[in-house]
């Protein structure tokens, strides 16, 4: 079994419609704790990636998400967008390594997150998107096979996502409000977490 070039576009699709369509809510995250731009750069970005789904969708998966991480890095800007394209061109180079979809989802998947943790000098327990990555990889690891881990994985985000507001950050422009960044979700973490729940939402709905 291997993941389909039309199911692969859907989730691309879900993940970047819901991104687009939480930038409001994403930015007004960053201008509790940052610049107030985070929404805005991954709009950009998504929007991006949906103007090239069909050539993207059209190439072998790791070439797929390799274009992905490439289009993120030259239009998210930010911090956020070297940090997402490494994520999607580790992942992409973990599958070009004899990896496939799903069945080492949790091997490729745990390549984006040390890539990110690689480029950003950074793990979880700073308030960043990591808080949610890593946390998810524990359980795409832990609860590989389980009948409900589409649950497990949209909980573990959301919960993750949560915990940030109590954190201070010491990553990232947040990190320059020092103990003023507590009480706020970190940006990142959030739009980490909405691009889980709407590819769990799609594979729920049998794409
Ligand atoms: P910028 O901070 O340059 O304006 P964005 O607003 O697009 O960039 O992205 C901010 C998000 O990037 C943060 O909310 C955080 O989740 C993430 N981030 C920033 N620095 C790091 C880092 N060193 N490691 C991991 N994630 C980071
Ligand atoms: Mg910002």
């Amino acid at each position: 079994m291997s993941l389909q070039p039309d199911t692969f576009k859907s989730l691309v699709k879900a993940a970047a419609e819901q991104v687009i369509a939480s930038a409001l809510e994403v930015t007004a995250l960053d201008q509790a704790i940052g610049d107030g731009d985070h929404g805005a750069n991954m709009k950009r970005g998504f929007e991006a990636v949906l103007s090239k789904l069909d050539t993207i969708g059209a190439q072998p998966l790791d070439e797929a998400l390799k274009s992905i991480g490439k289009t993120l890095v030259m239009t998210v800007g930010g911090a956020s967008g070297p940090l997402y394209g490494s994520f999607f061109l580790a992942a992409g180079e973990a599958l070009s390594h004899d990896r496939t979809l799903p069945e080492n989802l949790a091997d490729v998947f745990g390549r984006g997150v040390d890539a990110v943790s690689a480029r950003g000098r950074s793990h979880a327990g700073e308030k960043t998107m990591l808080d949610v990555l890593v946390p998810v990889l524990e359980t795409l690891k832990t609860e590989a096979g389980r009948p409900d881990l589409i649950e497990r994985v949209r909980a573990t985000a959301s919960e993750s996502m949560e915990r940030t507001a109590p954190m201070q950050a010491t990553k990232g422009r947040a990190s320059f409000l020092g103990a003023r960044s507590i009480g706020h979700i970190d940006p990142g973490a959030k739009s980490s977490c909405l691009m889980l729940h709407a590819i769990c939402s799609r594979l729920e709905e049998g794409v």
